[in-house]
Parts: structure tokens; sequence; C-alpha cells
């Protein structure tokens, strides 16, 4: 049976072995053109409003075809919901929860149970019920790369519709005082160099130190520090160096100064 929803699993830099699950149709649907997205630019039928509703409910195929690889992989670490634009545009997220749910806690399994975990790019967290469904999510990777308007608007490049950066951190801040004590929040910080004269990146000192002071807000579990591993949308940014990466991350920790937000760089 050829797949309909997952991918791999393979090995990823935060999840360790992880299963890959799109709940999207086929093509690309997301609330930003992000620069270095590895999917691709998301072309202009494909750049929807966080308002726009995907109603995909997932089909019977989804439980055999989570079981008919799961039963292989007894040592996977996340079965991760993401991969093909931004997954919370779907209404029915929760419905591939429960299914994923539930085979995870039918399977045996070597070690620790796989995590289910959830991609947001945090555009449609301002409306409590995405809020809802993804807090139940064991742990929840949360974009936030840009933290000046202008910095948001050149690098995430969001639908004209998505709401204010200001919004979208408080939102932030709303997930995680909602969010079960036992669920975990990162904060996912892509951040790209540019060889592009005119192109500044999201390196630059302003946003480095505007995004710390919003994580410092939002109190998240961890932070993620990394960079373009794949062919980004553009062809002018690049990824920064392992330094530079360092520096942000202890640029971070001396900002968010707080011993319960672990900042991490990959
Ligand atoms: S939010 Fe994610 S999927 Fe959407 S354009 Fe940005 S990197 Fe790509």
């Amino acid at each position: 049976m050829p797949r309909e929803y997952t991918y791999g699993p393979f090995q990823s830099r935060r999840l360790n072995l992880s299963l890959g699950v799109d709940i999207l149709p086929r093509k690309k649907c997301c609330t930003y053109d992000c620069v270095y997205c590895e999917i691709g630019p998301t072309g202009p039928t494909q750049l929807v409003s966080p308002e726009f509703k995907i109603r995909a409910k997932p089909s019977n195929n989804f439980r055999k075809e989570l079981i008919d690889i799961l039963k292989h992989v007894p040592h996977l670490s996340s079965i991760t919901v993401g991969y093909n634009g931004e997954p919370t545009l779907n209404e029915n997220l929760l419905d591939f929860y429960n299914v994923a749910y539930k085979v995870r806690e039918e399977l045996n399994w070597t070690s620790e149970k796989p995590k289910l975990t959830l991609f947001t790019n945090s555009s449609t967290l301002y409306k409590e019920e995405v809020r809802e469904r993804v807090k139940q999510f064991d742990l929840i990777l949360a974009k936030l790369d840009s933290a000046t308007v202008e910095d948001f608007e050149r690098t995430n490049r969001p639908h004209k519709d998505c709401h204010s950066l200001k919004e979208i951190i408080d939102s932030l801040i709303k997930l995680r005082r909602e969010m079960p004590k036992e669920n975990k929040l990162a904060i996912q910080c892509l951040i790209c160099n540019s060889y592009k004269e005119d192109f500044v990146s999201n390196s630059n000192t302003e946003n480095i130190t505007r995004l710390a002071q919003a994580i410092k807000l939002i109190k998240p579990n961890l932070v993620q520090v990394y960079s373009i591993a794949r062919i980004p949308a553009q062809y002018y940014v690049f990824a920064i160096d392992e330094v530079t990466k360092q520096k942000i991350a202890t640029k971070f920790k001396n900002i968010i100064n707080d011993d319960s937000v672990e900042v991490k760089y990959y």
C-alpha cells in the first residue's frame, strides 16, 4: 500500500529517530513563505491566511499505516506532525493526535515510548481553539526566529492576514501558561546568513537581542538554535557557522538568565 501520511523514520538533529506525519494535502500549505524554507517557496496559491481551514480527517489508512511501520521500529523517539506547511491549519489535528496516541499505547517499545511532537510556525496560536489542540502534544516545537517587525517581514514573509509579531509572542506566552506541566514547549530559532547586500538576515544583533527578550517572557522549556541544513527557498541565504550558533546561544542564556529555560544549538 503506498504511504499516504508518513515519512521516514529518519534520524533528526533535534528529535533523534523520528517518524514524520503530514496531515495537509499533498501540496505545501503555509501562512509563511520563509526565505530559508527547505520545502521550497510557498507559491501564491499555497500561501494562506491563518484563518484558512483544512478539513481533512484521518482516513482508516492512517491507523493501519502507523501500525505497519511502527511495529518494525520499537526504538522510535518521536511521532512528529509537520513537514509540508503549517499543520495547525487542519482543524482535525486532534483526530490525528488521538489515532497516533492509541497506536503508541498499543505497541511495545524497547525503551521510552516515542513522544507525540508537533511543529508549528506559531501564526495560528492566537486562536484559543488551536492552543487547546496543540497543548495535548508531549512536545511542541514552535517557530520564533524574528522578533522585530522588519525581520518578520523579511525572513518569514507572512500572509497579509497574519497577526502582528507582538500578538504571536503573546500567544506563545499564553500557550506556555495553559499547557499541562508534563508537556514541553521548545522555541525553534532558525538563524541564517545572507550573500545579498540588500538583504539583512535574521542573524543581525538587534533581532538576536529582541528574540532573547521575547523568549524570556515566553519561558519555554527549551530553545533550539539551528540553521539551514538543506537547499533553502531563496538562493541568497545560507547557514551560519558553529561559532556563530554558539555565540547566539550564549547571548540567549545571558539575556534569558533563567535556569529553567535550556538553550541548545545544533
Ligand atoms: S513556516 Fe515552515 S513550512 Fe512554512 S514557509 Fe516557513 S519554514 Fe516553510
